[in-house]
C-alpha cells in the first residue's frame, strides 16, 4: 500500500497530467473545430456566392442574347441591305443614319453603325463612330467570314461597350457591316445593389466590367500589379486592396470567353471560426473543470478508502493482537487451572496422607497410654492378687480382704477409665438450640462440687449472667464446663505439674459481646505448660502421669464447641494462671427457650 506521502505525490502528478491533458485536447479541439467550423463556413459563403454567380450570369446573358441577333436579322432586311449598295452616296448616307437611329430607338443599342466593305463607317444612329473605322479589328473580320463578330470595345477612358457584328451579303459578295454597340451601364446599374464586388474578366485577365469604377481595365488577380492578394488559392480566398478578405467564385462565360467573378465577404468565416474558437475554448474550459473535480473526488475517494483500510488493517490487528493475548492468556489459565488442580489433588493425598499418620500416631499414642493405664492398674491387681493369696495362705483373712479391696477398686477405675474412652468414641449429638448458661454451669457446678471441695479449690461465679443464652446442647456444653474445672482442679491440685497453688480459686464468668457470648473458666494455677496452642487439644496431649490423664477432655471440649459453631481461645488468666475462652454464638435472649436434650 502507497503511503500517504506516495499517494498525495502521485496524486499531484495526475493532476498535472490532468491540465496538460486538459490544455492539450483544447488546443486539439480549438484547432480543429476553428478549421471545421472555417471549412463550413467558407463552404457556405461559396455557395451563396455561386448563387450570386449564377443569378449574375443569367443577367449578363439575358442582356447580351437579346443584342446578339439583331445583326444577323437586321443583314437581311431588304431595305437595309439597299442602303449597303451604295454606301457613300449622298442622300443614301442619311437615309442608312435614319435607319441606324431607327434600329438603335427600338432596340435600346448605344449605337448602331453601318460599314463599307473597307470598314470604314459611312453612317450610325449616335455618331460615336463616325471617325473610326472597325476594318482593322477581328469583328470585321470575324462579319466577313459570315461569323457573328464580337468585342469588347473602350469608348474613352472610363466607357466600353461590347460590339455585335454581322456582314451584310448581296449577291455572295460582303458589301459591309451592321455593328450594334451595347453599352454595360445597365448591368453595372444591376450588380451595384450588390455589396459584393461583381466583376467580368476578359480573355486576357483584364476587368472590363464590374460594380467597382476604380477597378476598371486593372488585372483582377494574376500578372503584374492584381487588385488581389493571394491568401488561400485552392480555397479562393484573396484579401483585397483596402483591407477586407474576400471569397472568389467564378464561372466561365464561353461564348462570350468572359470570367464572371464574384467576390464574397469572407467575415462569416472569421465569424465563425472566432466563434468555434471561443465555444471550444469554453467547452475546453468546462471539460478540465469537469474532468479535475472528478479527478479531485477521486483523489478524495481514494483517501477515504485508504483511511479506511488503514483503520480496518488497524481494527484486524488489535483484534488479532488481542485473540492472540487472550489465546495467551487463557492457555496460561489453563496452564494454572492445571497446576492447581495437580496442587489441589497433592494437597488432597498430602492430607490423606497426614490424617492416615495422625490415625497411626493417635492410634500409637493411644495404644501407648491405655496399655500404661491399664497394664498399671493389671499390674497392681496381679500383685494384690498373689498378696491375698499368700495373706489367705498365711491365715490373715482380714488383710486379704482389705487387698481384695483395692483389687475391686483398681478394676473401679479400670471401668471408669473405659466409661471415659466409649464416650469419647460415641458420636455426640450435632443438634444446637438456645441453652441459657446459668443453668449450665450449675449443673456444671453440681457435678465437680465435691471434687472440687475435697481439692480445696474455691469455684467463683465471677461475671455471670446466668439469662445469657447461646446455641449449644445442654448436657455437651455441661460436659465442657466440667472437663475445663476438672482440669483447673488438676491444675491445682498440682497435677501434671510439681507446683501447689496455695489459695486455689477458680473462676466461671460470662459475658455478651454482640453476636458472640463468650464463657470464660480461669483459674490461679501455674498456667498451660510450654505447648503448641493447637497441640492442647490433640487426642491425648498430656502433660499428666499415669493415671492422672490421657489428654482427650480438651480434645473433646474442642469437638464439642466447633459442632455449637464456636471457637476457643487459650490465655494467661490475669492471677497468672490458665484461660480459657469459649466464644459461643449468642441466641436471641428474649425468644430463648430452654430444651430438654434428648439422648445427650
Ligand atoms: P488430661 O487432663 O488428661 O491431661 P486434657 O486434654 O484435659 O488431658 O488436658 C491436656 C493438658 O492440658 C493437660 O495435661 C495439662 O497439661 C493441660 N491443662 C489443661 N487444663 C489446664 C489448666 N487449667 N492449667 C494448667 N494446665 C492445664
Amino acid at each position: 500500500m502507497a503511503s500517504g506521502y506516495e499517494l498525495a505525490r502521485r496524486y499531484r502528478r495526475l493532476g498535472h497530467a490532468v491540465i496538460a491533458a486538459t490544455l492539450l485536447g483544447g488546443l486539439v479541439l480549438t484547432a480543429a473545430s476553428q478549421k471545421l467550423a472555417g471549412d463550413r463556413a467558407l463552404e457556405a459563403v461559396r455557395a451563396s456566392a455561386g448563387e450570386t454567380l449564377a443569378l449574375q450570369q443569367e443577367t449578363l446573358t439575358g442582356i447580351l442574347e437579346k443584342y446578339r441577333l439583331l445583326p444577323p436579322l437586321l443583314s437581311r432586311r431588304a431595305d437595309i441591305v439597299s442602303v449597303f449598295e451604295r454606301p457613300w452616296a449622298g442622300d443614301n448616307r442619311s437615309t442608312a443614319r435614319d435607319k441606324a437611329i431607327e434600329i438603335a430607338g427600338f432596340s435600346g443599342a448605344k449605337d448602331v453603325a453601318f460599314a463599307d466593305a473597307e470598314g470604314r463607317i459611312f453612317a450610325s444612329a449616335r455618331g460615336i463612330f463616325d471617325n473610326s473605322s472597325v476594318h482593322e479589328s477581328t469583328l470585321f473580320e470575324a462579319a466577313n467570314q459570315g461569323r457573328l463578330g464580337r468585342e469588347t470595345m473602350a469608348l474613352n477612358e472610363n466607357e466600353r461597350a461590347y460590339v455585335f457584328a454581322s456582314a451584310v451579303r448581296l449577291d455572295n459578295q460582303s458589301k459591309g457591316v451592321i455593328a450594334v454597340y451595347v453599352r454595360f451601364d445597365q448591368i453595372e446599374a444591376t450588380w451595384s445593389l450588390s455589396t459584393n464586388p461583381i466583376v467580368v474578366t476578359g480573355a486576357d485577365g483584364i476587368i472590363f466590367l464590374g460594380n467597382r469604377e476604380d477597378w476598371q481595365l486593372r488585372r483582377l488577380k494574376s500578372g503584374a500589379d492584381p487588385i488581389l492578394a493571394p491568401v488561400n488559392v485552392a480555397g479562393g480566398v484573396y484579401d483585397l486592396p483596402g483591407g477586407g478578405r474576400v471569397v472568389e467564385a467564378s464561372r466561365n462565360l464561353p461564348l462570350l470567353n468572359w470570367t464572371l467573378h464574384v467576390l464574397a465577404d469572407h467575415t462569416p468565416v472569421d465569424a465563425a471560426r472566432r466563434n468555434a474558437i471561443i465555444i471550444a475554448v469554453l467547452a475546453a474550459a468546462l471539460a478540465g473543470i469537469v474532468a479535475w473535480f472528478l479527478f479531485q473526488r477521486r483523489a478524495a475517494l481514494e483517501q477515504r478508502l485508504r483511511r479506511d483500510r488503514a483503520s480496518a488493517l488497524r481494527l484486524e490487528r488489535l483484534v488479532r493482537d488481542r485473540t492472540a493475548e487472550l489465546s495467551a492468556s487463557n492457555f496460561s489459565l489453563e496452564r494454572e487451572v492445571e497446576v492447581r488442580t495437580e496442587a489441589e489433588a497433592q494437597l488432597r493425598r498430602t492430607q490423606s496422607e497426614l490424617i492416615q499418620a495422625a490415625k497411626l500416631a493417635a492410634l500409637g499414642q493411644m495404644s501407648a497410654t491405655l496399655s500404661h493405664e491399664y497394664n498399671q492398674p493389671l499390674a497392681a491387681i496381679r500383685t494384690y492378687a498373689d498378696n491375698a493369696g499368700q495373706l489367705l495362705q498365711r491365715g490373715q483373712p482380714e488383710a486379704a480382704q482389705d487387698t481384695l479391696r483395692r483389687i475391686s477398686g483398681l478394676v473401679d477405675r479400670m471401668s471408669e477409665l473405659s466409661r471415659t474412652l466409649l464416650a469419647f468414641a460415641r458420636k455426640p449429638g450435632t443438634t444446637v438450640y438456645d441453652v441459657q448458661l446459668g443453668p449450665v454451669v450449675g449443673e456444671a457446678l453440681m457435678l465437680v462440687g465435691p471434687r472440687a471441695k475435697r481439692a480445696g479449690v474455691t469455684i467463683r461465679r465471677g461475671d455471670l449472667d446466668g439469662s445469657l443464652t447461646v446455641r449449644a446442647g445442654r448436657v455437651r456444653l455441661t460436659q465442657v464446663v466440667v472437663n475445663l474445672v476438672n482440669n483447673a482442679i488438676d491444675a491445682l491440685s498440682g497435677i501434671g505439674s510439681d507446683r501447689v497453688t496455695r489459695e486455689p480459686q477458680i473462676t466461671i464468668g460470662a459475658k455478651r459481646d454482640g453476636t458472640t457470648t463468650r464463657l470464660i473458666v480461669e483459674d490461679n494455677g501455674p498456667g498451660i505448660a510450654e505447648a503448641r496452642p493447637d497441640q492442647l487439644f490433640e487426642p491425648f496431649y498430656s502433660t499428666k502421669g499415669v493415671g492422672e490423664g490421657i489428654g482427650i477432655g480438651l480434645s473433646i471440649v474442642y469437638s464439642i464447641v466447633r459442632d455449637f459453631g464456636g471457637t476457643i481461645d487459650v490465655g494467661v488468666s490475669r492471677a497468672g494462671g490458665a484461660l480459657f475462652v469459649i466464644n459461643l454464638v449468642s441466641a436471641d435472649a428474649d425468644s430463648a427457650t430452654v430444651l430438654e436434650e434428648a439422648g445427650e
